[in-house]
């Protein structure tokens, strides 16, 4: 392998945003990262569903909007993200997804960063099709052993019934992933977390792939991107 493939050799802190609607692939391009480089994937999504397992007051209050396809309230998620930041601040840096979802997390995300001593290095826009999220969102399961996530269609196991990573064979479908849930899903994404696109094309930071491609196709953009 040559220096330019061989990315686990990367050692660089870097921070980014993983930007797009739900089924754009952030989840699955994290955790190719992740992989890659050592980084760390912070989903609000998943972290919020676990405050949900667990009962916590967060998790009380986040349950049914998202079982409804809102947003959670910003002080809520920003209160996780902070937490997650200062365990993460001296590590090789943390891959952003899902979050920032409205113009006031991203806000508070800049005082976040100051207040842990981090920056932001980029933030890749994910750009899809609409009318094929849907599919991607229904189509979506994950291994309950190690989170890998699957796809019926367009990444399934290569044994049938068994993970590729971990070799599992518990697989969980998320509550919120039917086709009515994830139109409201979808408009939650254009009312309040497209016009970051915008925002951080200001900032000189913003990165657009097209995520309507193959998984590897999109990874290997997302590499060139960062
Ligand atoms: P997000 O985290 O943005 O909501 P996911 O990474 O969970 O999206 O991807 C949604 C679904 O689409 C998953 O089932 C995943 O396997 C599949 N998927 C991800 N990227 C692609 C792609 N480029 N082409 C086809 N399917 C994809
Ligand atoms: P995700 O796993 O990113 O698809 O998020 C699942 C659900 O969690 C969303 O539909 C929201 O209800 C909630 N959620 C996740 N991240 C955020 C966020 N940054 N702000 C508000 N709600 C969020």
């Amino acid at each position: 392998m040559d220096a330019q493939t061989d990315t686990r050799s990367e050692t660089r802190t870097v921070n980014l945003i993983l930007l797009g609607p739900p089924g754009a692939g952030k989840g699955t391009q994290a955790r190719i990262l992740m992989e890659e480089r050592g980084l760390t994937q912070l989903s609000t999504g998943d972290m919020l569903r676990a405050a949900v397992a667990a009962g916590t007051d967060a998790g009380k209050a986040a349950k049914a909007v998202m079982e409804a396809g809102g947003l959670v309230s910003d002080e809520i998620v920003v209160a996780i993200v902070d937490d997650k930041l200062a365990e993460e601040k001296s590590g090789p840096g943390v891959i952003f997804d899902g979050f920032p979802r409205t113009a006031a997390q991203a806000e508070s995300l800049d005082a976040l960063l100051a207040k842990h001593g981090m920056q932001l290095d980029a933030v890749v826009s994910m750009e899809v099709d609409d009318d094929a999220m849907v599919g991607r969102v229904s189509g979506r399961y994950t291994c309950g052993g190690c989170g890998e996530g699957y796809h019926d269609a367009a990444k399934v196991p290569r044994t049938e019934g068994v993970c590729d990573k971990c070799g599992g064979s518990d697989f969980k479908r998320r509550a919120d992933d039917n086709a009515e849930t994830v139109r409201a899903r979808l408009e939650a994404y254009h009312a309040d977390t497209a016009p970051l696109i915008a925002h951080y094309a200001a900032t000189g930071k913003l990165k657009t792939v097209d995520a309507m491609k193959d998984i590897d196709d999109v990874t290997a953009a997302i590499r060139a991107a960062i």
